[in-house]
């Protein structure tokens, strides 16, 4: 006669890191009656460095939990319009693009406040909070036994919501995540700022390209200000960010008219960011990574909260199946990755791809150039500037902006620019031609000699390309083939 022994569970799911992933993945377990433990090793509230703005997709899903029914959230600063600045100058300004379904509006939300109406909505809906640093972990066939600091528990299952630099994802894996998925990024706070509080600012200087500065209103006269910047780059500049956002705030003419009086509150502080790798998994037997510990980070934006949000609410649909059906091998768990593959996968891929273009220091003149395409093309076009801004602030599908008709748009943009700059060097007289092909050819010159010097960098960086571009065709024929 065989005798089964039925596992005594501490709880039905163990989740490590109670932040936007973690709680949101929470929140919808405990609505489905499941039995949730959150494991972290911070007291909340806690902050998070960041740059606090909250998409309006993140908003959808806070109000799906309830949050935007709070006093306080309904007190936090709104944002409507988003401007871009090059060089000091104002680029563009336009509203956040309407779609349906989703808010028509973001918010900058301090982490503090942010991550603890989540993590409480949780813990109101029977999620329990336990306080402690999870060490490490074993998964067996019966459940999985985590180990942290103060003891141990056994689960059915485990999710690691334990933010860039995840232990559940380090120990899957084996290791770090990879310098070619991180960003580095650091924030402060200003008081007694000049701004328009409902506009959310970009800013980029050719000398800092690839790196890019944001504002972000938190109310009339307060603001999250920081820099984030690909860590892979070359030719490899070192830069110290902070000494970067300091040296932009005193310089840039745009920034300094908005900050000049203003105070720092508190230290610049960073972190880095992880970002989407198709080949970094999501799952394994009874584990499901969410959020940052997923590297779900739109690399073009640095957007992180809209995924965390949603990742932890799509676990929760996958897991709530697997536990009615007591099944936790890596094929139960399917529907999880699926799900993000389809709605994560085009986009995510894109923005690699144009941060692989851009990670190349040395055709910086060339990818600033086709920014100022693009801005000037969505300047006159309002169905055209909605497309990109949606996609650069993740609200629209990107692969509209494969559509034939975006496109050709921005040829015919790029080919009239190109001409105008050329008549217009050209009507200055015969020296400024000569002076714009000497300057064309320096630039070739320039490249040509970098690339025979660095044959290594430009191999991978072409490797890198090849292969984003190799994981978006596969998305755009996936889409070609559902849609046939
Ligand atoms: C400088 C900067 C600016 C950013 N700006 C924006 C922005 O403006 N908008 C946006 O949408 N996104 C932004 N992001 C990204 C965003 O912050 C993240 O995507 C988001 O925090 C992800 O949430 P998460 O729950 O996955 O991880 P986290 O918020 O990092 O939460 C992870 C939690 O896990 C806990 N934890 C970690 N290790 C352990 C362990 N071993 N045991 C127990 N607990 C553990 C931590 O204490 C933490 O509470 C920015 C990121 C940075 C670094």
């Amino acid at each position: 006669m065989k005798l089964h022994v039925t596992p005594q569970y501490d709880t039905d799911v163990l989740i490590i890191g109670g932040g936007p992933a973690g709680a949101s993945c929470a929140y919808h377990l405990a609505t489905q009656g499941i039995q949730v433990t959150i494991l972290d090793y911070q007291p909340f509230p806690r902050d998070k460095v960041c740059g606090d703005f909250v998409g309006p997709v993140a908003i959808r899903e806070l109000a799906g939990m309830g949050i935007d029914q709070y006093e306080a959230f309904r007190k936090t600063n709104v944002i409507t319009q988003a401007a871009l600045y090059l060089d000091g100058k104002p680029m563009i300004t336009k509203n956040i693009p309407l779609v349906s379904g989703i808010p028509d509006h973001g918010r900058v939300i301090p982490r503090m406040e942010l991550d603890d109406w989540i993590l409480k909505a949780a813990v109101k809906k029977g999620a329990k909070l336990l306080a402690g640093r999870l060490l490490d972990y074993q998964v067996f066939s019966n459940g999985v036994l985590a180990h942290h600091k103060k003891g141990s528990l056994f689960a059915k299952m485990i999710v690691g919501a334990d933010g860039s630099s995840s232990t559940v994802a380090r120990i899957l894996t084996g290791s770090k995540p990879q310098a070619e998925d991180r960003i580095l990024a650091v924030r402060a706070y200003y008081k007694n700022v000049k701004c328009m509080p409902d506009q959310a600012e970009l800013y980029f200087t050719s000398q800092s390209f690839p790196g890019y500065y944001w504002f972000f209103p938190t109310g009339p006269d307060t603001a999250n200000v920081g820099v984030g910047m690909v860590q892979e780059n070359f030719p490899h500049q070192e830069v110290n960010l902070k000494t970067l956002l300091l040296e932009l705030i005193e310089k840039d003419p745009a920034l300094k008219a908005k900050i000049g009086d203003g105070e720092l509150e508190d230290k610049v502080v960073g972190w880095p960011l992880a970002t989407y790798n198709p080949d970094h998994p999501k799952t394994a037997d009874r584990l499901v990574l969410v959020g940052d510990a997923g590297g779900l980070i739109n690399a073009l934006n640095g957007e992180g909260i809209q995924y965390a949000t949603l990742s932890g609410r799509w676990a929760a649909e996958t897991i709530t199946e697997c536990i009615r059906r007591e099944q936790f091998h890596e094929a139960a768990l399917a529907p999880y990755k699926k799900k993000i593959v389809e709605e994560l996968g085009f986009d995510m891929s894109l923005s690699n791809t144009l941060i692989q273009f851009i990670r190349n220091r040395n055709l910086n003149p060339l990818w600033l150039k086709l920014l100022d395409i693009i801005v000037q093309k969505a300047r006159r076009d309002d169905e055209y500037a909605d497309i990109a801004g949606g996609i650069l602030a993740g609200l629209k599908p990107a692969n509209e902006a494969m559509s034939a008709s975006f496109i050709g748009k921005s040829i015919t943009q790029g080919v009239q620019t190109l001409a105008t700059d050329a008549f217009r060097e050209a009507a200055k007289g015969p020296g400024n031609i000569t002076r714009l092909a000497w300057g064309g050819m320096m630039f070739g010159m320039q490249t040509a000699g970098d690339l025979m010097q660095h044959p290594g960098n430009y191999l991978s960086w072409g490797k890198g390309i090849v292969s984003n571009s190799f994981q978006l065709a596969g998305h755009v024929l996936k889409g070609i083939n559902n849609r046939g």
